[in-house]
């Protein structure tokens, strides 16, 4: 058996046309704000993909350039001018931070209505008590990737491997939230390979190189891979795809799957802060 894919490029142009088309019922540009600090390459790379995204769908961006020795002050500062602008609907500040800068703070001075990542604590706590806003843009892409394989969600193991603060925990609690029993593995898990087994739905989120090998897999289980590591210059996820496969009923590719639908979910994100719902 061959598992089916669940093409993640594709569902992000389906959900980009659909935004272009809400958009045509709006009087208004959204705008996108995205501050970085430094010149880190991979940031500089993801913030220019992030800019041709809100070009395709007719999104107002800009990027705010902030030296990597500015102080935390003025950053905070920089934050709360924009989240005073009217014209800017959503903004996020690029990860990582210079080790000067306290990031938990940085976040919390976000507006939570202006909160583009849904990573401030407000939005957090509210997808804690299953009353779900913006919410954080991999896992809501996961989400997606999963309603794809038009299984239901309720009543269905998942067992998220990684428990971070961006992927691992919050796609936990929206699985949670949709009535899952839900396992976090991390790297103090006893038996991880007992865990993952069990999986109905694997999302497996820790930065290692293929990881998970098709022994650790269901039969026919849904797995997602989060991972984006590189390998002589190739980007490889953190499942051994090839081998699992054969044994999961539906997986996601890298690249190709949860990366596209993170960017497409920052831009709902944003649609959905500008409208105000
Ligand atoms: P992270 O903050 O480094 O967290 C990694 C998590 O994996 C931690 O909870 C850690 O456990 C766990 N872990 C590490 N090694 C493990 C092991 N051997 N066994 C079990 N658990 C282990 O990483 P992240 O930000 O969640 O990102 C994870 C991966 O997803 C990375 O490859 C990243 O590049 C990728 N990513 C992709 C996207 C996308 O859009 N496709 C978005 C975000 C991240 P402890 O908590 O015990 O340390």
């Amino acid at each position: 058996m061959s598992a089916e894919l669940l093409n993640g490029s594709r569902l992000a142009q389906r959900v980009r046309s659909q935004i272009r088309r809400r958009l045509k019922k709006l009087t208004f540009t959204p705008g996108l704000a995205v501050v970085q600090v430094g010149e880190d390459p991979a940031s500089t790379l993801y913030i220019k993909h992030k800019q041709r995204d809100c070009e395709k769908v007719h999104f107002h961006s800009e990027v705010h350039r902030l030296p990597t020795d500015i102080s935390q002050e003025s950053l905070i500062q920089q934050i709360e001018t924009l989240n005073t602008r009217s014209d800017i609907h959503g903004m996020l500040v690029q990860m990582p931070l210079p080790d000067h800068i306290d990031k938990e703070a940085v976040i919390d001075t976000i507006a939570p209505h202006k909160d583009a990542d849904g990573l401030n604590p407000v939005n957090l706590g509210n997808l804690l008590i299953n009353r779900e806003g913006v919410t954080p843009c991999t896992p809501t892409g996961i989400i997606r990737l999963i309603e794809l394989t038009e299984e239901t969600i309720a009543g269905k193991h998942a067992v998220c491997i990684g428990r971070s603060p961006l992927v691992g925990k919050p796609v936990g609690l929206m699985l949670l939230n949709r009535n899952a029993t839900v396992t976090y593995c991390h790297s103090r898990t006893a038996d991880l390979k007992v865990e993952a087994q069990k999986a109905d739905i694997l999302v497996v989120a820790i930065g290692r190189s293929e990881f998970i090998t098709a022994d650790m897999v269901k039969p026919g289980a849904t797995v997602i891979d989060v991972g984006i590591n590189h390998i002589d210059g190739r980007a490889v996820g953190d499942v051994k795809f090839e081998e699992v496969k054969e044994v999961a009923g539906f997986i996601t590719p890298v690249p190709g799957g949860v990366g596209p639908m993170t960017r497409a979910m920052l831009l709902e994100n944003t649609l959905k802060l500008a409208i105000g719902g």
